[in-house]
């Protein structure tokens, strides 16, 4: 370790549970977080600071001024420019940490490109904000016995999870199917930062304690965490669930591609998503919708506007979004606004 580097990480190498092994192993490690949003930026800067040799940042989003609230790898600057969350994200750790290397790929992880992406690192960690791909990561990572962390923060709940290859329960056992009809996203029902950093600082430590070899520390339970109403809960996920579809039967159908929604350009400048299994309540969901743009409905359609696009929704789910021939970020949009 040079000199320099053992003075980098000083007070880190003096905390017992890392010493100079510690840190040289976190220096050789390589680590994937899928979604660099809130949880993502911050479990990213915290291992980026702590020394962790290799990053690969997945994103497919752009920096929003709206995201700075709590997205803190980011500034006014990116929102202006609009630059993709990966970009920077390894800009901003080229600042305070060039001695890492970072990856940043602007893309849409899907079955097709999981290999590329997942491939060839040590730990995978979540920082997105959609059941869809957190299956395609827990088929991958259970098909190919690497460790993944689940973190996720909505309003002022939070949970996490830990995934460890061939001992504990991986989340289609805890979780065996998506949430169906609409469910809460960070654009309709709001967020706190500090829920994001809680969740991400008890991700990035158990993330630590596996790159060290300290997988005998690390937790066992779905942790779930409510800042604002104190509720604290954990569920034991020691053991797998006997028939998990993903673990038990090694039934990948994320993988293949079978649990994911198709989605075609359908025409100039439009892209459709053929959900067709989510059914929506037009009243609940305009009350959602309109304070983020204007809402308008009737029994067959729901018109919603948010600059510069146009999204309408039809009852069983499927949308046509005007604005966008990017289908990443189309799916980005429908994520947010109707349910991931
Ligand atoms: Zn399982």
């Amino acid at each position: 370790m040079s000199f320099e580097l053992h003075d980098r990480y000083s007070r880190q190498v003096l905390f017992a549970g890392i010493g100079p092994d510690g840190q040289k192993m976190l220096s050789k490690s390589r680590v994937s977080i899928v979604g660099c949003g809130a949880t993502g930026s911050a479990i990213a800067s915290l291992l980026a600071r702590s020394g962790v040799g290799m990053l690969r940042i997945l994103d497919r989003d752009y920096v929003e001024s709206s995201n700075l609230q709590r997205q803190t790898l980011f500034d006014e600057n990116d929102a202006r420019e609009s630059l993709p969350k990966a970009i920077a994200a390894a800009r901003q750790i080229a600042r305070f940490n060039s001695q890492i290397l970072v990856e940043p790929h602007v893309v849409d992880l899907t079955p097709a490109n999981v290999e590329q992406l997942l491939g060839g690192v040590n730990l995978i960690l979540d920082g997105t904000d959609n059941f869809e791909t957190r299956y395609l990561i827990n088929d991958y990572a259970v098909k190919t016995a690497v460790a993944w962390i689940y973190a996720a923060a909505v309003g002022s709940y939070t949970a996490t999870l830990n995934f460890l290859p061939g001992e504990t329960a991986c989340l289609a056992c805890v979780f065996p199917d998506a949430p169906r009809g609409t469910v809460e996203t960070c654009e309709t029902s709001g967020i706190l930062n500090s829920a994001v950093n809680l969740v991400a600082s008890i991700a990035a430590t158990e993330a630590l304690k596996f790159l060290v070899g300290a997988q005998s520390k690390m937790r066992r339970t779905l942790l779930s965490w409510d800042v604002w109403s104190n509720e604290r809960a954990e569920i034991a996920t020691a053991k797998p669930r006997p028939g998990c579809q993903a673990c038990g039967e090694k039934h990948f159908i994320h993988l293949a591609g079978e649990g994911r929604p198709h989605i075609t350009l359908c025409g100039r400048n439009s892209v459709q998503i053929h959900e067709q299994q989510r059914p929506i309540d037009f009243a609940e969901i305009t009350t959602r919708l309109l304070p983020h743009g204007n809402v308008r409905h009737n029994e067959f359609v729901l018109k919603f506007w948010r600059e510069p696009y146009e999204m309408t929704l039809f009852p069983d789910g499927r949308a046509i979004i005007k604005g966008t021939t990017d289908t990443a970020v189309a799916r980005s949009l429908y994520a947010r606004y109707v349910g991931s």
